[in-house]
């Protein structure tokens, strides 16, 4: 979770020439005020960061403070709380109509919880926004997180509100951090069918990730009908990754940053807020994923075989000691089959969409075997 990857991204979309458009802005942000955190964290879980922040030493386990996950370091309030101002931020502005589409890719912290840190998470900056959307008038929400681990988080804290679709495309917990987001967690009494999840076995690669995405994001937005649509990119489902154990390439996560967009377009008036996430391969993977998803969301979407720009590489192996990739590409095709081509109840792929269109695709009036 070292900040280089952020900062490694974002010279990465300047090299590219991403921020020079003049449609793009790029902005700061204030780190949330208390009030603002208290829509979705505890007074006194907020109180125990912001002791911990002061002084690491006074770092309490209680609240996940001090752990291996969530180690505390001073500044580490401000640090969260700038995120979530930023998330927030960016979610107002598009529902106000001062941008139709949006990018934080320091966000997407889905594994914080109401009361606890988690996975690295220490404020749930994507709950938050979503939270702020609701309390401007928004009617519903749909939040699709397509990082290696369940998004845990937005879904506990929209579990009983129908106003909130939270779909997580995920290795399955069997085998992963946090352990939870089965096609069986489909929401509260009077909210269900607003928790989806798909949980994939390990060893996915690019075309069952992007038939799993692909078989049950569309034809949920489609009857979901969200008033804004926020996407949670974590790249840690590449296959350098060294935590997920997921086979996917940036082709499949630049194809996804893509089908998500049109879906905004589609189904929410192109009103799209665009999170980053996990993502553990600083050098290959994360500064690549998430520049394909800046160009997207820029409308400059950059061709698969564009050249890292030379003086990022050379910045990337003073830094390192490493070498950097040569190209934007992982130069696979990102090719799937769709849903409706068939399927086959002896995959594993296939069972795994077919347990969660099964569980939740009647809730909101959709059939579970047949677009
Ligand atoms: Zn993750
Ligand atoms: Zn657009």
């Amino acid at each position: 979770m070292s900040p280089v990857r952020l900062d490694l991204t974002a010279r990465l979309c300047v090299s590219l020439g991403l921020f020079d458009d003049p449609q793009v802005s790029v902005v700061t942000s204030r780190p949330a005020p208390d009030e603002l955190l208290e829509t979705v964290h505890e007074a006194e879980y907020i109180a125990a960061v912001r002791r911990a922040s002061e002084d690491p030493v006074c770092a309490e386990e209680r609240y996940g403070l001090g752990t291996d996950d969530d180690p505390a370091f001073r500044g580490m309030h401000e640090a969260g709380a700038r995120i979530v101002g930023a998330s927030t931020d960016l979610a107002l502005a598009v529902w106000r109509g001062r941008c139709l589409h949006g990018v934080n890719f320091c966000g997407g912290m889905h594994h914080a919880m109401p009361g606890y840190a988690s996975g690295f998470c220490v404020y749930n900056d994507a709950a938050v926004a979503i939270r702020a959307l609701l309390d401007e008038g928004a009617r519903r929400v749909a939040y699709v997180d397509t990082d290696v681990h369940h998004g845990d988080g937005p879904q506990a804290v929209f579990w009983d509100d129908p106003r909130v679709l939270t779909v997580s495309v995920h290795e399955s917990g069997r085998t992963l951090f946090p352990g939870t987001g089965y096609p069986d967690e489909v929401g509260g009494r009077g909210a269900e069918g607003t928790a989806v999840n798909v949980a994939l076995p390990a060893g996915v690669a690019d075309a069952g990730w992007l038939r799993a995405v692909h078989a049950v994001v569309p034809p949920l937005l489609r009857s979901f009908e969200p008033d804004v649509l926020i996407t949670q990119h974590g790249c840690d489902t590449h296959s350098l990754d060294p935590l997920g154990h997921l086979v996917v390439s940036v082709d499949a996560q630049r194809q996804v940053a893509r089908t998500l967009h049109e879906l905004a377009h589609e189904v929410a008036g192109g009103r799209w807020v665009a999170l980053g996430g996990g993502g553990y391969a600083i050098v290959d993977v994360v500064p690549r994923a998430w520049a394909h998803l800046v160009a997207e969301v820029a409308h400059r979407p950059l061709e698969p075989a564009t050249p890292v720009p030379a003086e990022w590489r050379r910045h990337v192996e003073t830094l390192t000691g490493r070498s950097a990739p040569a190209r934007m590409t992982d130069g696979e095709p990102a090719h799937w089959d769709g849903w409706e081509s068939g399927f086959d109840p002896a995959d594993a792929v296939d069972r795994a969409i077919l347990a969660t269109r099964n569980a939740v695709f009647p809730f909101l009036g959709l059939d579970p075997l047949f677009d």
